[in-house]
């Protein structure tokens, strides 16, 4: 069944999305046609998920030497007519009017980041570190025509784990060498996503020559130098890391060629996720050189690196979900432990009422979002099928006569890496060794993000109205 569903249908039924079309019967219109076309609306479930993920962003990245920051939504026109968005990304942005100055939405972070950089360098002068990394989950707002638009794949409004590298062009290769094994850790540890050549390819993407000056900004030669100086970077990601590159002509951004890690997925083709940017235009544009001049006394030649291990969120959320089919890592899974109480109609059901409720508030009171489900032998199954299918929890426990009897139970659990379900026995004589077992079973599923940040995620919500 869940082969023809897609990320819409898993989100929907995770709550993680709000479905476009779907009713709101008394005011007879579909949340889509409030909302408008291209513009993800998450769920309650999508809310843990994304605040869950942005804590991971936000602990992983402050530990690796960014500072993390927000910038503004809107700015000035003047702003990306210095950046050259306005000159080179037109098209895409929306621009507005108040009291007669021009304004636009932020298509990119880059250019607030830059300026956040001249700001403390003025600021702190040589004080200041170099590299230096700006790290945003920065939103941002693209036009894309309506025919494009499709789920969280193609949108117009999405939010990047988006940062900036200023970098003298010495350790530039060092650095872009660093996200890469970023990139590594986040895949594998937060999503299980192996960075090996099975999974992942390496897109070398270049300008496209006939366009250089009308789409890329620059000259051909610094075009060149660039690119050369990428394809060296890509030659030792391969030998690294083993995954196997190509090019892609007119692929890279209006300003500078940059290398894109895209998931290979069965029957649909390929995906890009995370992306590190090599810009040598923006730099110029801003006059860093000659602020950096200044503050360092000296001539640093300077580089920019652009780089988001996910891209947009959003889409990575929904490729994540059609490759998965549904399936979350344990941190980001909106209903986490799911815990059945099996009746019989005899004298255990008392007791096992009561071990489901002290199991359930046990582990809610240590912030593993669990749900409880009462049901009987006979419809136990159907109600199993339509959990599994619907809020897929990644944690399942079944209480009945049998378990309370024997004083045995397993722990089920979904293995993501696997693909399958496993399952841990135990033994027990009352709630609190039930809990215990559960929660040896979640820690080991939040091992890898602890190994990420030496946190375990926990933000409890009662989601039980979901089951
Ligand atoms: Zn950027």
């Amino acid at each position: 069944m869940d082969k023809q569903k897609d990320h819409v249908d898993f989100g929907d039924e995770m709550d993680v999305l709000v479905r476009p079309t779907g009713r709101i019967s008394v005011l007879d219109r579909s949340f889509g046609s409030l909302i408008g076309a291209g513009i993800p609306f998450f769920g309650i479930g999508g809310g843990v998920l994304r605040w869950t993920l942005y804590q991971i962003l936000t602990d992983f990245h402050a530990q690796r030497g960014y500072h993390v920051v927000m910038t503004p939504a809107v700015a000035r026109s003047d702003l990306f007519a210095i950046s050259g968005h306005l000159e080179f990304y037109r098209e895409n942005m929306y621009l507005f009017k108040i009291e007669d100055k021009e304004f636009a939405i932020k298509p990119m972070n880059c250019p607030f980041h830059v300026l956040l950089l001249m700001n403390i360098l003025q600021k702190y002068r040589e004080h200041v570190p170099l590299p230096f990394r700006i790290f945003e989950l920065g939103q941002v707002h693209r036009y894309e025509i309506s025919g494009a638009l499709y789920g969280l794949l193609r949108v117009r409004e999405f939010t990047q784990d988006d940062a900036h590298i200023f970098t003298p062009s010495e350790s530039a290769k060092a650095e872009i060498l660093k996200t890469v094994e970023e990139m590594r850790e986040i895949y594998e540890k937060l999503f299980q996503i192996p960075m090996n050549a099975e999974n992942i390819r390496l897109r070398l993407s270049m300008s496209d020559p006939a366009l250089i000056g009308s789409d890329y900004i620059g000259t051909r030669e610094q075009w060149t130098e660039a690119e050369e100086y990428l394809r060296g970077v890509a030659d030792e990601i391969q030998r690294r890391y083993g995954i196997e590159y190509f090019e892609g002509k007119g692929e890279a951004a209006f300003y500078g060629p940059k290398l894109d890690m895209v998931l290979r997925t069965e029957g649909e083709g390929e995906w890009q996720l995370g992306t590190v940017q090599f810009d040598f235009n923006l730099p110029h544009r801003f006059r860093l050189a000659e602020l950096v001049r200044d503050v360092y006394g000296e001539e640093i030649p300077m580089y920019m690196v652009h780089r988001a291990y996910l891209g947009s969120i959003e889409r990575f959320i929904g490729v994540y979900m059609d490759y998965r089919k549904g399936r979350l890592p344990f941190p980001l899974n909106p209903v986490q432990a799911l815990v059945v109480g099996v009746l019989g109609g005899g004298r255990e059901d008392e007791e096992i009422r009561r071990i489901v409720e002290e199991v359930r508030r046990g582990l809610a009171a240590v912030g593993i979002r669990v749900v409880r489900l009462l049901t009987d032998k006979v419809r136990v199954g159907r109600y199993v099928r339509k959990v599994e299918s619907s809020v897929r929890p990644s944690i399942q426990l079944f209480i009945g006569a049998r378990e309370v009897e024997s004083g045995e139970g397993r722990v089920k659990y979904y293995d993501l890496s696997e693909g399958r379900h496993r399952e841990v026995p135990f033994a027990f004589s009352g709630p609190e060794e039930i809990v215990q077992a559960v929660l040896g079973v979640a820690e080991k599923l939040e091992e890898s993000v602890y190994e990420l940040t030496g946190r375990r995620y926990r933000l409890y919500e009662d989601l039980n109205y979901m089951v």
